[in-house]
């Protein structure tokens, strides 16, 4: 019997099991993976935005979702400044708004301040200083002004994932990783869970569900979270090749909050500076992984295409903010066309750019996992983790920014396994210690 098996091995499940097998008593952690290694869907390099998202700049986020997410992100942001030397960039980032929008941002800029001190207020001087091709070409005219924060974190979190399972197995504890392997089915025993995998059975006192939008499936499967469904959005992303890069940092633009995702922006490659990223689009794709024609059928099964879920998802679009920003994404993918619309979000960056400029970086970007409630038919917003009370389970499906809150999930999963598991012990004041943070 293992103490805890972890499913699916992307950075939600890989930081789990690199907390527990340093800062707990679990002895037997089994990884379950299906692909050939760490981090290959969400969490690869090219398949998200590569940000280390802390709130001050993500203008869909009030203050109190903003200071949660701050919690995990630092715990993040410590842990790459001491492990991970060649798989992030330190940058700046900055929000920019236009016309209307500066006065919601300058609002923002005061509200935030306390809680974000490194944040300043940039006019367009400001902003020409530290990225001169955000101002070039702009009307000289148009009200502008960014929030900018010095200290910002690009992580590539695919190698972070692999930092993670390489750091578990070199803690002396037993780490049994099982790649190209697959999970079927899940069942309740007297003392925890069995697990079917690839016709092998294990069993375990906890099972973590990581497996990133098929958790939802094993929830259900297991009678939790019935009422709710998933709109899996592909996000792509464009690319521009110049050499020195066209941006020096993360820049973000205002995004609506009835929108559950972070605009369009624009930042240097972590892997490559003198590659600057636009992106991501945001359409609906009937997969729960990019690259995988076998997720259609995972999709089917995941209460979407149901009475309900379509009911759901008509509603859902019949709201003219969301039903409009759809609408716009989908013209994204008409050839010719779609490239040209896009260069309109991306001009919102970089005014000067040429339709020549950016190419669509065929085979990145991933898909994100919307939560949806088919009982009123809304977009579900902090719902992405499932802890029952009456079992030592727990599913996690990360949509977004759930790479940046990977090792706030795995906290709060250790301290709910203290509740759940007789005798499981979890120094998280060592952890803190050890990421130099305080309690
Ligand atoms: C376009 C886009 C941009 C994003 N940008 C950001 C960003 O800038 N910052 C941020 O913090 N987040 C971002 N995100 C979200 C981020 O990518 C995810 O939150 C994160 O990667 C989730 O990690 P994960 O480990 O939960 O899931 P994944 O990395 O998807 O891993 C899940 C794993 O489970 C495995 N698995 C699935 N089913 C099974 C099974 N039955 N048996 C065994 N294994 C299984 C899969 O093979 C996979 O390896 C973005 C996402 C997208 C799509």
């Amino acid at each position: 019997m293992y103490d805890v098996i972890v499913i699916g091995h992307g950075v939600t499940g890989a930081g789990l099991e690199w907390v527990l097998s340093r800062y707990s008593n679990a002895t037997r952690i089994l990884g379950i993976e299906r692909r050939k290694g760490a981090g290959m869907v969400n969490s690869n390099v090219t398949n998200n935005s590569q940000t280390l998202h802390k709130g001050d700049i993500e203008s869909n986020y009030p203050l109190d979702k903003a200071l949660q997410v701050k919690w995990g992100a630092d715990l993040l942001g410590a842990f790459v400044d001491q492990n991970l030397p060649h798989g992030k960039l330190v940058i700046p980032k900055q929000l920019i708004a236009v016309g209307d929008e500066v006065d919601e941002l300058t609002k923002r800029f005061h509200q935030f301040k306390p809680h974000y001190p490194d944040i300043q207020l940039l006019d367009g001087n400001g902003i020409a200083e530290l990225e001169p091709l955000v101002m070039e070409g702009r009307d000289p005219k148009q009200k502008i002004a960014s929030l900018y924060s010095p200290r910002g974190h690009a992580v590539n979190y695919h190698l972070l994932a692999e930092k993670f399972v390489d750091l578990a197995k070199a803690s002396g504890k037993e780490i049994d990783i099982r790649y190209n392997t697959s999970v079927q089915r899940i069942e309740r025993t007297a003392h925890g869970f069995n697990v079917h995998a690839d016709g092998v059975v294990h069993s375990a006192k906890f099972v973590s569900v990581s497996a990133g939008s098929a958790s939802l499936l094993f929830a259900h499967a297991l009678g939790y979270e019935l009422d709710l469904a998933l709109l899996p959005v592909a996000g792509s992303f464009y690319t521009n090749k110049r050499v020195g890069g066209l941006l020096q940092g993360k820049v973000y633009t205002m995004q609506d909050p009835k929108l559950p995702f972070a605009a369009v922006h624009g930042d240097p490659a972590v892997y490559n500076t003198d590659e600057t990223r636009f992106g991501p689009t945001a359409r609906p794709l009937p997969l729960l992984e990019r690259d995988s024609w076998r997720t259609l059928a995972e999709f089917l099964d995941i209460g979407t295409v149901t009475p309900r879920g379509i009911w759901s998802l008509l509603k859902i679009i019949s709201d003219p903010t969301i039903g409009s920003f759809a609408l716009w994404n989908m013209v994204f993918d008409i050839p010719w066309i779609g490239k040209h619309a896009f260069l309109r979000d991306a001009r919102k960056i970089v005014p000067s750019l040429g339709i020549d400029d950016i190419m669509l970086d065929k085979g990145a970007g991933g898909v994100r996992g919307q939560p949806i409630s088919l009982k009123t038919g809304s977009i579900v917003k902090g719902r992405d983790r499932f802890i029952p009370k009456d079992a030592p389970i727990a599913f996690t499906l990360a949509p977004s920014p759930g790479a940046s809150y990977c090792l706030g999930n795995a906290v709060e999963l250790a301290r709910a396994m203290v509740e759940r598991v007789p005798g499981f012990q979890f120094d998280e004041q060592r952890l803190l210690a050890d990421l130099k943070l305080d309690a």
